[in-house]
């Protein structure tokens, strides 16, 4: 029943099909039942009308209806009812339906009425309440809670309102059997959980009937949808693990030791050295890597992918590193290859920007095995560019890039994909992890190279200004050099570009030339005007350095102690923990100011607190995915994974641990899913496997 289209129930033309499957993406019936309610009014109790107040919200009442009468005429004209139960009355107003009103309402019968009071002159009244005679049948029905859907205007307004959904709910119900919802949690984990078995919940989601109900609906439905992703996720893990293989990388060679003995400026902090270490398992473990390097801005991602791609070297292999920006690219490159000069490692820089004969000599060297690391933009899966052997491809700010992209790595080397190391300055809380890179191995770098003073954070609002520049005056002749960033978002470029424009001239005036060089970086400008804007800035030749989020990912200006970010109520958390990274990277004392309006949201408040109070980008990540919710965290919006029906990451990160923790339990003990208890289980996994093609590996 649950595959018939939905034109099968009875109320539903053909017209109403085509309109609910446009405006609800619903084509069966199966799928208007799996929508479920996203809240519900409670009607499980009927107020005494003496206990209506300012503060009551919607009503449930019992009484009987004492008079009907039509009052005034023309758009004034209206009906209006008393109703009285023991305590008091009410009056019940309606400007619409007046004739059909007078000739069914009952006066002296008993009336279940529900609506939202408000009061009018001298007592209350309820406008155009929901009403039905109070006999046993519906007494019942009413007290529930009552679901309300998603839906749209032009549903509403076009037959199928709330009250017409619930109906078709309901028909559904009546033919629908158990064995239409079959259950397929193992039972060891249905009594473990003391969950409800499945028919029941999809009933009871629907139509509670008492708020323990509708909790032990939702925590049944929840930990489904959660479960349900963890074995797929942790599924596709294992078959990866088992049919993908990859280049072996068996020796850690000349290059590697050379670099790492003896030239390495410094020595790694224990957190690199163990996700090395991890790294170095996966390469020589004749399965392809996968893995997600998370680390804070400044933990000191770069070296590690440099002494991972050396490794690879050292195997015969070429390696590449893809950045989501010229600037981040054209950094690494700069870095890295001063570090490959000095063991002979060739490398070279590729980018849209690199044309003509520059650039075939680069696809030529590459393909020759001329070039041993090629570091650049996306401008690296091009088709054109082909390597002789590539073992190994890192890709920085993995979130910044499409999963096709990414996708295309894979078809760059022979007769294995290469090994794929994913790094992310982006921490991205557990709950998001867990299912976002549910299928990846991750490692954690989480913990600064030493010797950093922690950057203090203010937060100062316009009447600081001239505090400001003041203290811009301080740190400069101090030597150190300043950021200044102000938003630039495409809606409304325009007005930001302006407002760039108009912050870079008054920095001007207030640090005139020849004393001071201000430079200005946005992403409007040509790639050669911005990278000789850039260079001015990370040579020490300016001292204040304005800018759009352009500098946001990874720039390492070590002099650099003072990032201003104006407007900043106007960025995410996560954006400004990423900006206030650019500083601290010195041996100086320093300071991220936070500018804003006075008057801000309390979200926007929240969120500002929260940069000044810690620097933890994990803590901060958690507040963002509360304020924001899991759909606007950055790196989520491509992923399928995210459209959850029912469970809500940024609350049930219980439930998703417990349901990840038994999925794995299981997958232990019964990886093909053959014992008896999981055949249902394995089952519907199959089942919905053709539903669920938004599901992409992550590289
Ligand atoms: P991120 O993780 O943000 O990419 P980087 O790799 O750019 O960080 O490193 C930030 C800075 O810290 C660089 O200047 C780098 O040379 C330096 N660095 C990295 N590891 C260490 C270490 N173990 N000790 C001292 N400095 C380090
Ligand atoms: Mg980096």
């Amino acid at each position: 029943m649950l595959d018939l289209p939905i034109a099968y129930l009875k109320g539903v033309g053909p017209q109403k099909a085509e309109m609910i499957q446009k405006d609800l993406n619903v084509f069966t019936v199966g799928d208007l039942l799996w929508q479920l309610p996203f809240r519900y009014i409670d009607k499980t109790k009927f107020t005494r009308i003496a206990d209506i107040n300012e503060e009551t919200e919607s009503v449930l009442i019992k009484g009987i209806l004492r008079r009907v009468e039509i009052i005034g005429d023309g758009a004034k004209k209206r009906a209006v009812a008393r109703i009285r139960d023991e305590s008091g009355f009410v009056d019940l107003v309606w400007f619409k339906g007046i004739n059909w009103l007078e000739k069914n309402l009952e006066s002296g019968a008993a009336y279940i009425v529900y609506g939202k009071p408000q009061f009018f002159n001298t007592n209350y009244s309820i406008p155009h309440p929901e009403m039905e005679l109070a006999n046993e049948e519906n007494q019942q029905n009413a007290l529930t809670f009552a679901p309300i859907y998603a839906s749209t205007e032009k549903l509403n307004n076009r037959g199928l309102d709330v009250k017409a959904r619930r109906k078709l709910i309901l028909q559904i119900f009546e033919k629908l059997k158990q064995s239409d919802i079959p259950e397929f949690i193992p039972p060891q984990i249905i009594s473990k959980l003391k969950l409800i078995d499945r028919y029941q919940a999809i009933v009871k989601i629907h139509f509670p009937k008492s708020e323990e109900e509708l909790e032990q609906a939702t925590r049944r439905l929840k930990f489904e949808e959660l479960f349900v992703i963890q074995m797929r996720l942790l599924m596709l893990k294992k078959l990866r693990k088992s049919s993908i293989k990859g280049h072996t990388f068996s020796i850690v060679g000349e290059k590697f030791n050379e670099f790492y003995k003896n030239k390495l400026p410094f020595s790694l902090t224990e957190a690199q050295k163990r996700v090395l270490k991890e790294i170095r398992k996966d390469l020589g473990a004749g399965v392809q890597m996968n893995r997600l390097v998370q680390g804070d801005v400044g933990s000191g991602k770069t070296i590690v992918a440099f002494l991972s791609m050396l490794i690879g070297l050292d195997n015969g292999f070429q390696a590449c590193m893809m950045a989501p920006t010229e600037i981040l690219a054209r950094q690494h490159y700069e870095g890295l290859s001063a570090f490959g000069e000095l063991i002979g490692v060739k490398i070279e820089f590729l980018s849209g920007s690199i044309k003509g004969k520059k650039r075939a000599a680069i696809l030529e060297d590459l393909i020759s095995g001329e070039i041993d690391i090629l570091i650049g933009t996306h401008a690296l899966i091009e088709d054109p560019v082909q390597f002789k052997n590539l073992g190994l491809a890192i890709i920085d700010e993995q979130h910044r890039f499409g999963v096709e992209q990414r996708g295309k790595l894979w078809n760059k080397s022979k007769p294995f994909p290469p090994h794929i190391l994913v790094m992310t300055a982006t921490p991205i809380p557990r709950t998001l992890a867990m299912t976002l890179y549910g299928d990846l191995d991750v490692s954690v770098i989480d913990e600064l190279p030493p010797g950093r003073k922690p950057i203090t954070t203010l937060h100062w609002t316009e009447n600081q200004r001239l505090r400001l520049k003041g203290f811009i005056k301080e740190e400069i002749d101090k030597g150190r050099q300043i950021y200044i960033v102000y938003p630039l978002i495409e809606e409304s470029e325009k007005m930001d570009l302006l407002d760039l424009m108009q912050g870079y001239e008054n920095i001007q005036r207030d640090f005139p030339m020849p004393d001071y060089q201000v430079s200005i970086v946005h992403g409007k400008l040509k790639n050669a005007e911005k990278d000789y804007e850039m260079q001015r800035f990370v040579a020490g030749k300016c001292q204040i350095m304005v800018a759009t989020t352009v500098i946001e990912v990874g720039v390492n200006v070590p002099n650099a102690s003072v990032m201003i970010i104006e407007n900043s109520e106007r960025f995410g958390l996560s954006q400004l923990h990423q900006l206030r990274g650019r500083v601290g990277r010195g041996a100086d004392q320093s300071f991220c100011i936070l500018m804003s309006s006075f008057k801000l949201t309390s979200d926007s408040r929240e969120k500002l607190k929260t940069m000044v109070r810690t620097t933890n980008g994990f803590e901060i990540a958690e507040v963002d995915l509360k304020l924001r919710g899991p759909g606007d965290i950055e790196g989520t919006q491509q992923s399928g994974l995210l459209n959850l029906r029912i469970a809500n990451l940024a609350k049930d990160g219980i439930i998703l641990q417990t349901a990840r923790d038994l999925a794995i339990e299981i997958l232990d003990f019964d990886p093909t899913l053959s014992a008896p208890n999981h055949l249902s289980l394995k089952n519907h996994l199959e089942q919905i496997k053709k539903y669920a093609n938004v599901w992409s590996r992550i590289s």
